[in-house]
């Protein structure tokens, strides 16, 4: 189900001459003071008074990996020949980023397949008010990219690596390339000043393994490895109710090993890291099944074809794509605080419902 964004309020009221820039002002405490078309820098503040600060832009569905919890029979159809361009692209951040985001995430699908992502990278970075610009990828041919990546000033790059055994990578993603992604991820940390970290789906059978072996990986790296809970979507319910594991088994464990918990920045992703005196690195999780988990959202998502999902598991999407199309940057912000009501206080995947979601490929998890 696709809804067409209500324009609320009159893009009129904003001067072409007012500043990209972000002024950063005290979060409204009422529902009242949420939405005023008068105050186009206001930030994005929702109706459970969460700032909005941290956009996730999908720049493609498509994918070359097969995840067996994504994808598992590759790409479905045709690549859509109408993604977001890159003025496209521009124009999205200049509103978002007049709004209040500091923090932009590319994702997919699987990003690094874009001819123009080194591009997208660049007109993200260059835009006032965006202070870091982050990718999700799946690290195919990661050494090719790295150098340019890193010169178009990509802050962060997250690699999902599901198995620290090459075998089980190459089960699970359908290519056969961990040890050539571990030798890049080296390089990255040896040459680039490129945040890294690591996702992975927790599994019940691969959890124990993962976690020792990831353990293993950041005693002397500087990185980041987060176990995300497995989200059951309608294409993945069987591998789910086969393989979902709850976030204690990895918890518990860390807890009981000397590992402590750190306390969450407003614009970091939604994991809680955890650090060992021992250890340069760290280890996160993600859980989105655990209580209060939507408190703390900080999140907007905007999809390769120019539709906002205001949760990941929502009923529907919002077409933005007009103001994208038209450079029309004031009747964008307007657009999204009129969103600002009606995002869900949190999803229902405890119900085994997740909107629209088929998987996560679509927007990007
Ligand atoms: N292709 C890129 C990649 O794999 O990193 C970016 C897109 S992918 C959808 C983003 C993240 O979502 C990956 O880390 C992936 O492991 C995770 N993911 C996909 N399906 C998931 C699910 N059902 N539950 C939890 N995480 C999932
Ligand atoms: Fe592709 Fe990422 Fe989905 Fe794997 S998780 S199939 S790499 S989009």
């Amino acid at each position: 189900m696709t809804h067409l964004a209500p324009t609320i309020g009159n893009a009129s009221v904003y001067s072409p001459l007012v500043s990209d820039g972000y002024e950063s002002t005290a979060p409204p405490t009422s529902q009242v003071a949420l939405f005023n078309p008068t105050t186009p820098t206001q930030p994005l503040t929702d109706g459970f008074s969460r700032r909005l600060t941290y956009l996730r832009l999908s720049i493609t569905d498509f994918c070359n990996f097969r995840c067996e919890y994504c994808l598992p029979n590759g790409y479905q159809g045709k690549r859509p020949d109408d993604e977001l361009s890159v003025p496209e692209i521009a124009t999205l951040i200049r509103g978002f980023a007049q709004v209040g985001t500091k923090k932009v995430r590319i994702t997919g699908g699987e990003p690094s397949i874009r001819r123009d992502v080194v591009e997208i990278i660049d007109t993200i970075k260059q835009t006032p008010g965006i202070e870091t610009v982050a990718m999700t990828s799946n690290g195919y041919k990661l050494g090719k990219h790295l150098a340019s990546w890193q010169a178009a000033g990509l802050n962060q790059l997250n690699i999902s690596i599901d198995s620290f055994d090459a075998d089980i990578f190459h089960k699970m993603t359908g290519f056969n390339t961990l040890p050539q992604l571990l030798a890049d991820m080296d390089t990255l940390l040896d040459t680039t000043d490129i945040k890294l970290k690591i996702n992975s789906v927790l599994m019940a059978e691969t959890a124990f393994e993962n976690l020792i072996s990831a353990i293993d990986y950041v005693k002397d790296r500087p990185v980041t490895y987060r176990f995300i809970e497995f989200m059951q979507t309608s294409d993945n319910s069987d591998l789910f109710f086969a393989q979902h594991a709850q976030s204690d088994i990895i918890v518990d464990y860390l807890l009981a090993h000397g590992w402590q918990p750190h306390v969450r920045g407003s614009t970091d992703g939604p994991a809680i890291e955890y650090s060992h005196p021992d250890h340069m690195g760290r280890i996160g999780m993600i859980a989105p099944y655990a209580a209060h988990f939507c408190d703390s959202c900080n999140r907007l998502r905007v999809s390769s074809q120019g539709k906002v999902h205001l949760c990941l598991f929502d009923q529907g999407n919002y077409d933005i794509r007009q103001y994208l199309q038209h450079d029309d940057v004031p009747g964008l912000v307007d657009t999204l605080h009129s969103f600002m009501p009606i995002k869900p206080e949190h999803h229902h995947l405890h119900e085994s419902n997740s909107g629209i979601m088929h998987n996560l490929s679509i927007i990007g998890g």
